[in-house]
């Protein structure tokens, strides 16, 4: 009985002596990497203590990396090569049901976002009207895939941080509606698809980078101050499709020097109220308007007679 009695003190002495060292361990563990993760794969690391104890833990995979857009172009992973798309979107169905279409950055993080061309099994079809105008949401470049037959109004209004858009493959997109792209101080680059006939007012309104614009050949309408503010022009290129440029679709821009037309003929000149305007449209050299006073050019309105 004494012994029994004896050892349960020597027990219970034991335990107060290790037990508050083994509760306030605050276990350190030095890494191994058992499984390297990739970007799309998760990987393992195995942890050691100086205690003894081990464990294991999942690596989360690390995501595509990101480089710059390339026209046309579905983008890569630098990293691994492959084409990627952006997880994350909000997306909703068509009336029918048979297609969907993006609405907005959902639970998206990526600050290059490559729309994708399909959401569960359907095809995205469009973008919702502003879906993406957010000056907060911090968006470098965005790729949209030649699924996309229409872009709402204003889907990428005043994205503050926008520098590049970049339409993948052979796309049939025919307007760029209004305020489609306004209001983007960064936005550098866009290859407009070769499909479109409207680039309807405000479109570009106030792009202060964008430069270096080319005009599809099938293009016949230009909207009202639809590149008004873009300071960045130097010179555009009107197709000979064109039919109607609307007011101050180029004005002010204030470096822009030179609108050659492709075809300067049968041009109706007026101002806003539709009177006749006396401006000289073609030179001898290459039928363009030269610009020295761009407010002078930029209240006319043109329309082939
Ligand atoms: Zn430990
Ligand atoms: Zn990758």
């Amino acid at each position: 009985m004494l012994n029994k009695i004896l050892m349960g003190v020597v027990i219970v002495i034991l335990i107060g002596a290790f037990l508050p060292g083994i509760i306030n361990h605050t276990h350190s563990y030095s890494w191994e990497i058992v499984q390297p993760a990739n970007c799309t794969e998760s990987g393992l690391r195995s942890g050691k203590c100086s205690c003894g104890k081990k464990i294991t833990e999942i690596v989360d995979a690390i995501g595509h990396t990101t480089g710059p857009f390339q026209d046309n172009a579905h983008p890569t992973c630098t990293v691994c090569g492959e084409n990627y798309e952006s997880k994350g979107l909000t997306f909703a169905l068509t009336q029918d049901a048979s297609a969907c279409i993006v609405a907005g950055f959902g639970t998206c993080a990526d600050k290059n976002i490559v729309i994708p061309s399909t959401w569960q099994d359907k095809p995205v079809v469009a973008i919702a009207e502003n879906a993406f105008s957010n000056p907060n949401y911090i968006l470098y470049q965005i790729a949209i895939p030649d699924t996309i037959k229409t872009i709402g109004e204003s889907a990428f209004k005043n994205c503050a941080w926008l520098q590049r858009v970049v339409f993948i493959g052979q796309s049939t997109l025919t307007t760029i509606p209004r305020y489609a792209f306004g209001y983007n101080g960064f936005l550098e680059s866009i290859n407009i698809p070769a499909t479109v006939t409207k680039i309807d007012h405000c479109a570009f309104y106030n792009c202060q980078k964008l430069n270096n614009v080319v005009l599809p050949s099938v293009l016949q309408y230009i909207g009202d101050f639809a590149f008004s503010q873009c300071n960045s022009l130097r010179t555009i290129t009107i197709p000979s499709s064109v039919t109607h440029i609307g007011y101050g679709a180029f004005s002010p821009c204030d470096r822009l020097e030179k609108v050659i037309f492709q075809d300067s003929t049968g041009w109706k000149i007026t101002d806003r109220d539709y009177n006749q305007v006396k401006i000289q449209l073609s030179t001898p050299q290459q039928n363009a308007i030269l610009l020295t006073d761009p407010y002078s050019y930029g209240g006319c309105i043109l329309d082939k007679k």
